[in-house]
């Protein structure tokens, strides 16, 4: 199969573009779902879709697809590729703008090469993937997927009182086509790794085989309020007590049961919140995912088991709902397989540059920034730059709010194929030396590539 190669800059500084929309002053991107910035960061990206002649629509949650129909089975079912602009209120621009923008960018690179498709491809990007603003997470493609109903989640307000649908309006009066019974036949989404697991491997990409399954429970405690300078101890009812316990033993517990158990409490809250009240009122959310639904059971009968010993020792009621079931899904083994074989995994192992050995990337951070800058310097080489400097500045290595980020600034260079990093203390030998320097940018300036022709 001939290899196809997507324009890394251009995917760069779109990622830059988007990430002024809703820019922080740290460095981050808040640009929460359904707000005025998502809505503008749609509005771009529906501009750049015009541009490329797409067939754009919308549907009721404001889910967005754009497909390019450029041959005759454009009525066959499509292959999808995105993923969500909304981020956390503190969030990064990589994370799911990246998804977007590759997936643009695969779209404008088959437009520009005048490829025919054997099945129609689709840019698709989902409607409020965080949930923050709005719960539940995932609103869109729960959505796409029947999970969810529509007039439930028109009724959600956000902290502000503000009703969804209301706010669904100005995604309607873009002035999209409605659409409303689509099926795509399969969905790739690339995405920055949100865990530490890669960047522990020192892996620049991995490929996703599968989500595992995941539930949600609300867990109430009931007690009593009472006053903290008159109640003795023996006789209250404190829910701050009975929560505090379960904490502890569920999550001895589920580390005991299995190491691939996830288990977690993200929020507690307590009532009245007052200093001097025993609190006679609790809840906990409790976060349990595997990849095994038999391991779930198992833990949610340990969670019902506790509960029952608190009720007994503490003498506080212990309430548990389920609220949320995520089942376990394996991404589809063709496209997986497909994605392992990609042209620069290829190239990583029997390329022009010998990346895996004699090129170290590892020493950058692990995240999507550093492939696509990896990307570039292929780029540059196979164009004949057989020497090259790279500086490469905090605006590219930066990822506001999430595990991996580091802020740092890298130099290297590449020698008749052979990578080396730089000391800073060095860098000026080789800046001076720049014969012929180009320089690609994102929107804040913060990505260089120097290259010269002769040899350092
Ligand atoms: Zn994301």
């Amino acid at each position: 199969m001939k290899q196809i190669k997507i324009n890394s800059a251009r995917l760069i500084s779109s990622i830059y573009e988007i990430a002024r929309i809703g820019k922080l002053s740290n460095g981050g991107v808040r640009r929460l779902a359904f707000s005025k910035n998502d809505l503008i960061a749609k509005k771009k990206i529906i501009e750049w879709c015009e541009e490329l002649g797409l067939n754009l629509s919308m549907d009721s949650i404001g889910n967005i697809f754009a497909r390019l129909e450029n041959n005759k089975n454009f009525t066959k079912k499509s292959t999808g590729i995105g993923s969500h602009l909304d981020t956390q209120p503190h969030g990064g621009k990589f994370d799911g703008a990246y998804g977007v923008l590759a997936g643009l960018e695969v779209i404008r690179t088959i437009v520009e090469k005048k490829i025919i498709l054997k099945r129609p491809i689709e840019l698709i990007i989902w409607s409020n993937e965080e949930g923050c603003r709005y719960t539940p997470p995932l609103m869109g493609s729960l959505f796409f997927t029947n999970s969810v109903k529509l007039k439930n989640l028109k009724k959600l307000k956000d902290s502000e009182g503000i009703l969804l649908e209301d706010e669904l309006i100005f995604f309607h009066n873009l002035g999209l086509k409605k659409v409303l019974n689509k099926k795509i036949d399969s969905f790739i989404e690339i995405h920055i790794e949100q865990g530490p697991i890669l960047e522990k491997l020192k892996k620049s990409i991995g490929v996703v085989i599968g989500a595992q399954g995941s539930r949600g429970l609300n867990v109430d405690f009931v007690g009593e309020d009472s006053h903290s300078g008159t109640t003795p101890m023996n006789v209250r009812k404190d829910t701050v007590v009975a929560l505090s316990n379960f904490v502890v033993d569920f999550t001895n517990e589920a580390k005991k049961l299995h190491k691939d158990l996830r288990a977690t409490v993200g929020s507690i809250v307590t009532l009245p919140g007052s200093r001097n009240t025993v609190s006679g009122k609790s809840s906990i959310t409790v976060d349990i995912r595997h990849k095994d639904p038999n391991i779930l059971n198992k833990i949610e009968k340990i969670i019902a088991n506790i509960g029952r010993k608190i009720e007994l020792r503490l003498k506080v009621h212990v309430k548990i709902k389920k609220k949320l079931y995520g089942s376990k899904n394996n991404a589809a083994p063709n496209i997986s397989f497909s994605l392992e074989n990609t042209s620069l995994n290829k190239k990583l192992k029997k390329g022009k540059i010998p990346i895996d050995k004699k090129i170290d990337f590892h020493g950058m951070t692990v995240f999507e920034a550093e492939r696509l800058f990896s990307q570039t310097v292929i780029t540059c080489y196979e164009n004949n730059f057989r020497n090259l400097l790279f500086v490469t500045g905090k605006g590219v290595l930066k990822k506001h709010n999430e595990d991996s980020h580091q802020v740092k600034l890298y130099y290297g260079k590449i020698r008749s194929g052979f990578f080396s990093w730089v000391k800073k203390n060095e860098l000026q030998k080789y800046i001076l030396a720049v014969e012929q320097a180009s320089i690609e940018h994102g929107a804040d300036g913060a990505f260089f590539v120097y290259l010269r022709k002769k040899k350092f």
